[in-house]
């Protein structure tokens, strides 16, 4: 052992040096949220319930994501669509509560694969954070897209890479 190494200069010069090189390089962080970093285009966020073009619900309620998570993540209900409900719902069933748990949820997707009405698919969006369990249990209302008539551009944003 050196005499520059027995009382650890060295070392803490060595230590310096590498942290002031560090100064100089490409930040590995970025300021998020004011900055956020592009997804892999096989990202999956959280889901959205769809809308056909007039803003008609595509979801039938038959329950085929449900069946496919392998998290037992997703609920609902159906209902009979009425008379007079055409304009709501595209098919003669439709979703009166549908939740999905997203404490559950591992994301992987298997719900919009099995999905035969292009009704629900995962977004580029994160759930975001939340103190209670109840803040993750999203229902219908939290998951459904935005209408594309009234809100084109809701809509638009909502769809994403789907546009
Ligand atoms: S992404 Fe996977 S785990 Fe999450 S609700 Fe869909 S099927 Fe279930
Ligand atoms: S989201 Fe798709 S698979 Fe799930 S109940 Fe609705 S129509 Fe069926």
């Amino acid at each position: 052992m050196t005499f520059l190494e027995s009382i650890y200069l060295w070392n803490i010069l060595k230590g310096m040096g590498i942290t002031i090189s560090h100064l100089f390089k490409k930040k590995a962080t970025i300021n998020y949220p004011e900055q956020k970093r592009s997804f892999s285009k096989v990202f999956r966020g959280l889901h959205v319930l769809n809308r056909d073009a007039e803003g008609r619900e595509n979801c039938t309620a038959c329950g085929l994501c449900a069946v496919a998570c392998p998290a037992e993540a997703i609920t609902m209900e159906a209902a009979e669509r009425l008379p007079g409900e055409e304009h709501l719902y595209r098919e003669e069933k439709y979703a009166a509560r549908y939740e999905i748990n997203m404490l559950r949820c591992i994301f992987c997707g298997l719900c919009e694969e099995a999905c035969p009405k292009d009704a629900i698919y995962l977004s580029q969006t994160f759930a975001p954070p939340n103190y209670g369990r109840k803040g993750f249990i999203y229902k219908k209302e939290d998951l459904l897209i935005p209408h594309p008539v009234n809100e084109p551009e809701a809509y638009k944003k909502a769809l994403g890479e789907k546009a």
